[in-house]
């Protein structure tokens, strides 16, 4: 039986990773499950599926946690430490579904002890991808994509010589309003932003889907995980979501990701890697969708795509301030405190005001620097976010 940890599990990527282990009765034995708010479906799962420990990321929630799972033998435990602990209890396979910037810690845990690494968080390769990276070699511990763009490159490199790539494409369904006239955009409430014309997903990536701050975020992550050079690294609109990607080779050939919008592939896949197993994902009938269309990205629309170039290029800890300013500017959109379109507005002003702090010019990137720059880059996006509403 393979060990195996899902971190965020109570989530969207979480659930769909518990469909997967529920359908292979025998095959897994889950050592932790971690959540947050959700504890009953937390310990519901738990029991269920016989974990060693449950873990919610609230303190205040052990006692409630520890009720729900009275009479069951799973271990009960609550907070950060706890987290952290969870993820190096020895697996062979760790889900890396956390939510933000708190996944970066569980999950360099998770490859200290060697452990597979899924990777959905996409955070933390954001915000330390050298860090992540290298944690990864020094412990001979692989990471494997679980973003669906990030997979479908995986994927179209399979015994592909790395130095014959000529450039990637990631494709963006667009999100919620991409065929809003521009000037509405600012209107934009947080119920609009939250529905996602062909995915099902949380709803922080959903409003970053309409921002394009997901896609951001994603060609960071491949210049990161993939070490494209940010001018290799091109999007497209794709308002079917059924290519995922696809990758250039220097001969003229352009590998497609070619699959439904269902998360279960990717997770699945990097479930069964290298190998590959029957997935219960829906077969594309071509003929049926007809036709696939692909637009250049427009800049106006989506200013976080320049925002990203530039962190592209200059790498170091303007990935950390990125994130964290992003993270900020969405919990203020979500509180009602700024509009949609102030988001890159604070995200693009942390950025120009973090990039000369003495703190950016550290040169070895660890969990202690990146966790001040991303503190930060925070009080930096508070500071914005009420100096725009005094002047408001
Ligand atoms: P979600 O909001 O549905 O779930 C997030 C999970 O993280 C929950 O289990 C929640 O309890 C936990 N969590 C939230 N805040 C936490 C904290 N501070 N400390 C510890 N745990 C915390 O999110 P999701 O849509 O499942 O996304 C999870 C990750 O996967 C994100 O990084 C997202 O960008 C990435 N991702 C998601 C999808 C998708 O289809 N949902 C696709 C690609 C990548
Ligand atoms: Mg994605």
């Amino acid at each position: 039986m393979k060990r195996i940890s899902i971190l965020g599990a109570t989530g969207s990527v979480g659930q769909n990773t518990i469909d997967l282990i529920r359908r292979a009765p025998g095959a897994y034995q889950v050592v932790a499950l971690t959540g947050g708010h959700h504890i009953d479906k937390l310990a519901r799962d738990a029991i269920d599926l016989g974990a060693e420990v449950a873990v919610t990321a609230h303190d205040d929630l052990l006692v409630s946690l520890r009720e729900a799972l009275k009479g069951s033998k799973v271990e009960a435990a609550a907070g950060k430490a706890a987290l952290n602990e969870a993820a190096s209890r020895p697996a062979q396979w760790v889900m890396s579904a956390i939510v933000g910037a708190a996944g970066l810690a569980p999950g360099l845990a998770a490859l200290e002890q060697g452990a597979t690494l899924a990777l959905a968080n996409k955070e933390s390769l954001v915000t330390a991808g050298a860090l992540m990276m290298r944690t990864a070699r020094a412990n001979r511990a692989n990471i494997l994509p679980v973003d669906s763009e990030h997979s479908a490159i995986f994927q179209a490199l399979v015994g592909e010589d790395a130095a014959a790539v000529s450039r990637v494409i990631i494709t963006a369904s667009g999100g919620a309003f991409r065929d809003w006239p521009l000037e509405r955009l600012a209107g934009a409430t947080v119920a609009e932003a939250s529905s996602h014309p062909n995915w099902a997903m949380g709803q922080r990536i959903t409003i970053d889907s309409a921002s394009m701050f997901n896609k951001a975020m994603e060609m960071i992550e491949a210049r990161e995980f993939f070490g494209f050079a940010p001018d290799q690294i091109e999007v497209l609109i794709h308002p079917q979501s059924l290519v995922h990607a696809l990758v250039g080779f220097c001969d003229g050939a352009l590998m497609a990701h070619v699959g439904p919008p269902d998360m279960r592939h990717a997770i699945g896949y990097a479930l069964n890697w290298p190998q590959r197993q029957a997935l219960p994902v829906e077969a594309l009938d071509l003929a049926a969708i007809g036709m696939l269309e692909f637009r250049p990205p427009d800049p106006e629309r989506y200013p976080a795509l320049r925002l990203a170039r530039e962190v592209m290029q200059a790498r170091g800890l303007s990935g950390a301030v990125f994130n964290a300013a992003k993270e900020r500017a969405l919990d203020h959109f979500i509180a009602g405190r700024i509009s949609f379109t102030d988001m890159n507005i604070v995200v693009e002003e942390v950025l120009t005001a973090l990039q000369d702090a003495p703190e950016a010019r550290n040169s070895e990137m660890t969990l202690d620097v990146v966790a001040h720059m991303d503190h930060l880059a925070r009080k930096q996006a508070d500071l914005v976010v009420s100096q725009r509403r005094t002047q408001g």
